[in-house]
């Protein structure tokens, strides 16, 4: 058996003959001509023109069919680029005088509807959960509001801990532009000793060398120096500009609540709840900023998406059918209990979002506001959420749960698991 391509063919003969691809665009090819002189000019000069091309092509194919006696000619019926027959092969079916045989060979392709992948608890589940009753590697509120989210995406991130696709080197996503900010807030705030007042805010936001040196080292910082480098051009410039935008909103909102003091800038805060089952369950994360207002301490959460400051009730924050559930909330009212769990002789701080792409709007509020009044103040509600929160951990750890796919399929379009567990949000 010999392979070759059409050309190769030229001069020889053989018995037996099997032709692959003899679909219309391969046999003949329809690539065009590479040549800057018309196709007119060529007609009408005499230069080879597509048609030249087509016929030599005829003459090998009809040259290399006529002295074999075994011809198998394969084409394919329907692919996405290449569902037409040659029109040699017509030729030969309609004009030929010879019709060859057709056969039509299909393979039968059954697409078995996905059974959505639950996972039930189990001996070895509880084994990887007992590392949240350990100091220093509890739950984050992000793990807990994507348990609430999906319990499988839950068991995918936490427990099997399956890690997401990377990020391409030269795509800067949203995460990362808001690591790059937190840390530019960070420098800027950890820079101002003691009390922060409208003359120190003044005086970094008026200097744009200032700014743009604290965005560039803090874009070193969090990006390693391969995607430092990938950025170190206009995509990277604008990426960076938006930053700049957003801290200066910062400076600008702060400069309205100044004089306060910074407390704690991206520091590691935890607590841990006592659960039915037994365990003592640690809840841990790094909270964005604490400061101390005239009116009293804030625990403030950075969001460089679009969260609002809403929520119906204390319950919607636990509810996993609630399509609006306040992710935020939930976050920063538990480091709020965190921090205050960690400071008992202070008055629990307040929780505030500094929602960035809100901060745009002509008015801007930086207070949660529970069913319609602004949340001043946790220390009603705290009793109800710490129950609620030991409810929830509870549940995380009892034996009998199955960590089943979301109800809610839209979180599943941008879910970086929905390949391996066949929700896609459809
Ligand atoms: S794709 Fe949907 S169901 Fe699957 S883990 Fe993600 S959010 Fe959950």
């Amino acid at each position: 058996m010999q392979v070759m391509g059409l050309l190769e063919t030229r001069m020889l003969d053989f018995k037996n003959l099997i032709i692959l691809s003899a679909n219309e665009g391969v046999l003949p090819r329809d690539a065009p001509l590479a040549s800057f002189i018309p196709y007119s000019l060529r007609v009408g000069f005499g230069l080879p023109t597509p048609e030249h091309r087509d016929a030599i092509y005829a003459y090998y194919f009809y040259r290399l069919v006529q002295r074999a006696t075994n011809v198998k000619i394969l084409h394919a019926a329907a692919t996405k680029n290449a569902g037409e027959m040659s029109r040699f092969l017509y030729q030969l079916k309609y004009e030929s005088g010879t019709p060859p045989r057709e056969r039509y060979l299909q393979e039968e392709i059954v697409a078995r509807p996905a059974r959505p992948v639950a996972i039930p608890a189990n001996d070895e589940i509880a084994r990887c959960l007992e590392r949240f009753t350990r100091e220093g590697s509890g739950l984050s509120p992000s793990a807990l509001n994507v348990y609430l989210d999906c319990r499988l995406k839950f068991y995918f991130r936490y427990v099997a801990r399956i890690r997401e696709k990377e990020n391409l080197v030269g795509e800067l996503d949203y995460r990362t532009l808001g690591n790059i900010f937190h840390e530019m807030t960070r420098a800027i705030y950890h820079s101002f000793p003691g009390l922060v007042t409208a003359a120190v805010i003044d005086r970094v936001a008026r200097d744009d060398r200032a700014i743009d040196q604290y965005a560039r080292a803090a874009r070193e910082k969090i990006l390693d120096s391969e995607h430092a480098r990938a950025f170190d051009d206009g995509t990277g410039e604008l990426a960076l500009s938006v930053v700049k935008k957003y801290a200066r909103k910062v400076l600008e909102h702060d400069r309205g609540l100044a004089p306060f003091e910074i407390l704690a800038l991206e520091q590691p805060c935890r607590t841990f709840f006592v659960t039915g089952n037994g365990p003592r369950v640690w809840v841990e994360g790094n909270v964005d900023r604490v400061d101390r207002l005239s009116s009293g301490a804030r625990v403030i959460d950075y969001k460089t998406g679009v969260d609002k400051g809403e929520f119906k009730s204390v319950a919607s924050l636990f509810d996993p059918a609630d399509k609006q559930r306040n992710k935020a909330a939930f976050q920063t009212i538990l480091y709020c209990i965190a921090y205050a769990d960690e400071h008992p002789a202070e008055l629990p701080p307040r929780p505030g979002l500094y929602s960035l792409r809100a901060f745009f709007a002509p008015r801007r509020d930086d207070r949660f506001f529970l069913a319609g009044a602004p949340l001043d103040s946790i220390e009603a509600i705290i009793p109800e959420f710490r129950e609620r929160l030991v409810a929830l951990v509870d549940e995380i750890f009892s034996p009998g749960l199955t960590f089943s796919p979301t109800t809610l399929r839209d979180k599943c379009r941008t879910c970086p698991y929905n390949a391996v567990c066949a929700c896609d949000g459809q």
